[in-house]
């Protein structure tokens, strides 16, 4: 459902990825390891669409979509969403604010009615109890004054509602304790029995039991050397990247 074919991409006039070839499908859970700076979240950025990120070519597509003349904006509507290391702050809209407007504007992008407050209300706070995150942090501003362990729970809130056709998870695990990513896991698992199609970008594979990798990625010099099942990550566990020669 998500297909990456030959991407080579840029950044400040240097080539970072060369051929990244990629088909993840709709409900597998797809992961990606690699040393730092190597480019994973270059991958990101690209999906994403940040325009400091230079698709020299190659293709992206969701569901069939060709999603690399599509906005930021016009990605998410067309069914993707990106968590990051380290979200956004706005302290003067609060968090309910914040999802009332991604959920309508999602809505509206699908011909859909905006949700009430009511029912919306409804979603979110389920949305929240299924990420551990207490009712009063709805109130606070946009990731105001949250721990680092918060924010990626809101991240993951947003995800829950949002219910995405394909979600890419850019080391939402690294600094979090035992219990969020417990609850992290089950999230993504949660979306993944809808259907959720999942990237997980990770440095620390021993959250993955958690979670049953489709398949994990090796990134190493621009392009992915090696694919394989769960025992790839332990191994990289084990070993590092050192035998992975680019
Ligand atoms: P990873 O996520 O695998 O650690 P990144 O994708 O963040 O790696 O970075 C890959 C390389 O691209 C690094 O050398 C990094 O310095 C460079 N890079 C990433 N983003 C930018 C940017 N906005 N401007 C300049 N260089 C960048
Ligand atoms: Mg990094
Ligand atoms: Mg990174």
């Amino acid at each position: 459902m998500l297909d990456i074919q030959s991407l080579a991409v840029s950044v400040a006039n240097k080539t970072i990825l060369k051929a990244i070839e990629l088909t993840i499908n709709s409900g597998e859970i797809h992961v990606l390891m690699g040393p730092n700076g190597v480019g994973k979240s270059t991958l990101t950025r690209a999906l994403l669409g940040d325009e400091d990120y230079t698709v020299e070519s190659g293709s992206i597509t969701l569901a069939g979509q060709d999603l690399l003349p599509l906005s930021i904006e016009q990605r998410a509507h067309q069914g993707l969403f990106i968590a990051f290391q380290h979200p956004v702050t706005i302290p003067g809209v609060s968090n309910l604010q914040f999802y009332k407007a991604m959920v309508n504007a999602h809505r509206q992008a699908q011909h859909q009615e905006p949700l009430d407050a009511i029912e919306l209300l409804e979603q979110v706070k389920h949305a929240a109890q299924q990420s551990g995150l207490a009712e009063d942090f709805l109130y606070r501003g946009l990731n105001d004054g949250f721990s680092g362990g918060e924010k990626k729970r809101n991240e993951l809130l947003q995800m829950l509602l949002l219910s995405p056709r394909f979600a890419v998870v850019d080391e939402i695990d690294s600094g979090l304790d035992v219990d969020a990513l417990k609850i992290i896991g089950q999230g993504i698992r949660h979306l993944q029995q809808q259907g959720t199609g999942f990237l997980l970008i990770t440095h620390y594979p021993h959250w993955l039991e958690y979670l049953t990798p489709d398949q994990v990625h090796i990134l190493v010099g621009g392009r992915i050397v090696q694919s394989g099942g769960a025992e790839l990550a332990d191994q990289v566990a084990d070993h590092g990247f050192q035998a992975f020669a680019a």
